[in-house]
């Protein structure tokens, strides 16, 4: 994809995304990487010819710390689970700008880039979008920043869906099925994740679905905070370039990756919540609930199920809230 225009433009605009939201003001003109103006003595910038996500990677790493650091405060505690429908609690700062406009590639360029508000993927078409999650995940299936992980996979996972969804549901990280067959939900807990989708009222193709980590870690041992820190720029792009309406955390390392926190989704969910402007409810991961003999969990993710369907405006298919008795 080197040499290509969009492919050009759409690298220099992630790379401005991930340095604005560090805070810097003022990027040379001729970034290093662009494949037109790559120096190849230079051994940083072959380096990341050879590698485009190490640049991303290190650009958007204030984020990622932020995010595993786990010092961002939580949120205020609501009530009781449940009491808080249409209240949302903002625990992360809005993308700055990015849903306002976008320059061209060439004013961009030209320099001045933060005189502007307008620089973003906001007015990408749906066909520039595509283009650019098929160039991402394929950069994503080359990604080594994880040595463990990409030692031990056997394909990256990605995501499925389609653009602009009501839903975004995240997981934590694929396992052996997943890595297997190379798409997230796939398993006995997948199966379940359906079955709560279709109780919703949505076909599991309506939604997106996707992880926080896109690789297996050996034996689906819980993510490493470097290896969510490492994967969630990814997840960054991806959640940009999709655009959902809603999210849906499913677990733990979902919900700390989302809100900045510590705290478990046991205590996150049962509330609204809010990621870069976009309504965010936490809840149990299916493979939790397969491990519940007593049905609680399977209950309360009902109980958060229905909430985003309230904060929709949607009617709720079922109210005995059962997913499995759908
Ligand atoms: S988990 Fe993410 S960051 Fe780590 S190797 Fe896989 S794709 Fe790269």
């Amino acid at each position: 994809m080197q040499g290509n225009r969009f492919d050009w433009r759409w690298q220099l605009q992630r790379h401005i995304e991930s340095l604005r939201s560090q805070g810097v003001l003022f990027v040379p003109r001729q970034p290093s990487w662009l494949p037109a103006q790559q120096d190849s003595s230079n051994p940083v910038s072959r380096n990341n010819a050879e590698d485009p996500g190490r640049t991303a990677g290190r650009a958007a790493s204030g984020t990622a710390e932020q995010l595993a650091g786990g010092s961002a405060p939580i949120p205020p505690a609501a009530a009781s689970p449940g009491q808080t429908v249409g209240k949302v609690h903002s625990a992360t700062q809005p993308l700055p700008a990015s849903l306002a406009g976008r320059q061209s590639a060439e004013q961009i360029a030209q320099g001045g880039l933060f005189a502007s508000e307008t620089c973003t993927e906001a007015s990408l078409t749906k066909e520039d979008r595509r283009h650019a999650l098929a160039t991402l995940a394929e950069e994503v299936s080359r990604c080594r920043r994880c040595e463990e992980l990409y030692a031990t996979r056997t394909q990256t996972v990605f995501g499925v869906g389609p653009l602009d969804p009501e839903i975004c549901f995240v997981g934590e990280a694929p396992g052996a099925d997943e890595d297997r067959m190379g798409e997230p939900f796939v398993g006995r807990a997948g199966q379940l994740l359906t079955r709560i989708i279709e109780a919703m009222g949505f076909k599991r193709e309506e939604v997106y679905i996707c992880n926080i980590l896109k690789c297996r870690p050996p034996g689906n041992r819980t993510p490493t905070v470097e290896e969510c820190r490492n994967c969630f720029p990814y997840f960054e792009q991806q959640f940009t370039l999709v655009r959902p309406k809603h999210l849906v955390a499913l677990g733990n390392t979902a919900a700390r990756a989302l809100l900045q926190t510590t705290a478990g989704v046991t205590k996150l969910r049962g509330r609204m919540y809010e990621f870069r402007g976009i309504p965010l409810v936490c809840t149990y991961h299916p493979a939790a609930l397969l491990r519940d003999p007593s049905g609680t969990m399977k209950r309360e993710t009902w109980e958060d199920m229905k909430m985003l369907l309230r904060h929709m405006g949607r009617p709720i298919p079922n109210a005995k809230g059962d997913p499995k008795q759908q």
